[in-house]
């Protein structure tokens, strides 16, 4: 690597440390340090100190620092830093690399080039792919889209918008796609991106100027996933940014997929022009997965464990697990390790004992009954229960009662019509709609929603 670009990486490395930790660690410690040669072939770097005691103190304390910043710089996963002393110089550095120089030079030149600019890896993880996605109703549409996706010419379904809550498999789905249209056209150039990366991405193209780079590297993409869009909500310049990325690529005809756990319309804080190009395409949305679902999953996920799951099981982890995939997943390695760690054999007792032990916020989902929610809810809004049970109208006790009905329906596994009569409603329309009122009041106003998240809490606890 030349110098220029050595030093030039040591700027900005200074610039974002003294922000992370402050001007008084840099100017003591870090300035007295130099980065004096990058080895590429084993993705090291050599900082030279000028005693052993300076040596020393920033070995000990900044190392993961400098790991994780010049990593980031450098766009080079997993680096290493070794830090000479001014005996080590000599003898290290100078004959090891000497001879190597010139070669060296031009060839850590053009590694540096390459990673900084265009080329990147596309992060996919091999695991995820549609082979061991399991569908169900709950996921068949999305599935569906997801798969055309990878098999159409046309870009039919263009952006494709995939929704739904946490731990249903959307990430899983996004990976697929890359995984699938790459290995149709391994010259495709495919990116996985979650937003929050993106939006840092941005921030520090932004700080070091390098825009330019940064727009390049979206453009010349033939497929862009990204992950949980949500994340770019009251982020102005970023959507901005975006927002022409996106057109590019659209123009181009090349295919963008996004997840979200909100319908767009729901996105707090997105820009309204953004919003409609990511309705524009496909929305497909993913839910909670029923039980014969849940337990193909179980058991597709076990044989990846090289384990065979028998039914009774398998159905008392779905059963006891009603959360979400994620979860059910979680559960299910528990109960795997704890026997393969204690050289058990897989038994309904084990994994009884297993899932008792580990409480989790899904088992005390299961726990939350009808009365248990309307007494919080009551007690919260001072009401009573036959006022919730009443036909008045009046404005209060409308939106309070539309709260009971949203957390029935959010905390249990009870049918719409069950909570309709358990509040006296005949027409369980007026619980979905409730609902639905709820969740959209709840994205627009910041204080009703965070009045209704204490509820649960509460309700929770
Ligand atoms: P999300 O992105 O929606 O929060 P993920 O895609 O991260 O959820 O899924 C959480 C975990 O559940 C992952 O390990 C994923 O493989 C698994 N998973 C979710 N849905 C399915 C499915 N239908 N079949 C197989 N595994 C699934
Ligand atoms: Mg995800």
């Amino acid at each position: 690597m030349r110098n220029d670009v050595l030093s030039s990486v040591w700027q900005d490395f200074l610039t974002i440390v003294r922000q992370e930790v402050g001007s008084r660690v840099v100017e003591t410690w870090l300035k007295a340090v130099t980065l004096s040669q990058w080895e590429s072939t084993q993705k090291t770097m050599y900082v030279q100190a000028p005693n052993v005691f300076v040596k020393e103190w920033i070995q000990t304390r900044y190392t993961d620092l400098f790991k994780v910043h010049l990593s980031r710089l450098l766009h080079i996963d997993e680096i290493k830093i070794v830090f000479l002393g001014p005996a080590e110089e000599r003898e290290i550095l100078r004959p090891a690399l000497m001879p190597l120089a010139r070669k060296e030079l031009v060839r850590t030149k053009v590694n540096i080039v390459s990673s900084v600019l265009p080329k990147q890896p596309s992060r996919l993880n091999p695991d995820y792919t549609f082979d061991t996605f399991v569908v169900g109703s709950s996921n068949s549409l999305a599935y569906a889209a997801a798969l055309a996706i990878t098999q159409e010419e046309g870009h039919r379904y263009n952006p494709l918008f995939i929704y739904g809550g946490s731990g249903l498999g959307k990430t899983h789905l996004l990976h697929a796609i890359g995984n699938a249209y790459l290995s149709k056209n391994d010259k495709a150039v495919v990116m996985y991106q979650p937003t929050d990366r993106f939006v840092n991405e941005f921030i520090s193209a932004i700080r070091f100027n390098k825009i330019h780079i940064f727009q390049q590297k979206y453009r010349k993409l033939d497929l862009l996933l990204i992950d949980d869009i949500q994340f770019i909500s009251n982020k102005e310049q970023t959507q901005e940014a975006f927002f022409h990325i996106f057109n590019a690529l659209y123009d181009k005809k090349k295919q963008i997929v996004f997840s979200s756990d909100l319908f767009p319309r729901y996105i707090n804080g997105l820009e309204e022009r953004l919003r409609s190009r990511l309705e524009g395409g496909l929305v497909v949305d993913i839910y909670k997965p029923p039980f014969e679902t849940k337990i193909a999953i179980l058991k597709k996920k076990a044989l990846i464990h090289n384990e065979v799951l028998s039914d009774d099981i398998a159905e008392y982890i779905a059963r006891e697990v009603v959360s979400n995939v994620r979860e059910l997943e979680g559960s299910l390695v528990r109960i795997l390790a704890f026997a393969s760690l204690t050289r058990q054999p897989l038994s309904l007792e084990l994994a009884r004992k297993v899932l008792q032990q580990s409480q989790q916020g899904s088992k005390r989902e299961e726990k939350v009954g009808f009365e248990r929610i309307t007494d919080c809810v009551c007690k919260f809004y001072s009401y009573k229960l036959s006022d919730l049970r009443s036909e008045s109208r009046v404005k209060d006790i409308a939106w309070v009662r539309q709260v009971a009905m949203y957390l029935m329906k959010k905390m249990t596994d009870k049918s719409l019509r069950e909570i309709g009569n358990y509040l006296g409603r005949k027409d369980h329309s007026t619980v979905l709609h409730a609902f639905d009122r709820v969740q959209i009041t709840m994205q627009a106003n910041a204080e009703l929603r965070s009045a209704v998240e204490k509820l649960e809490e509460e309700i929770l606890r």
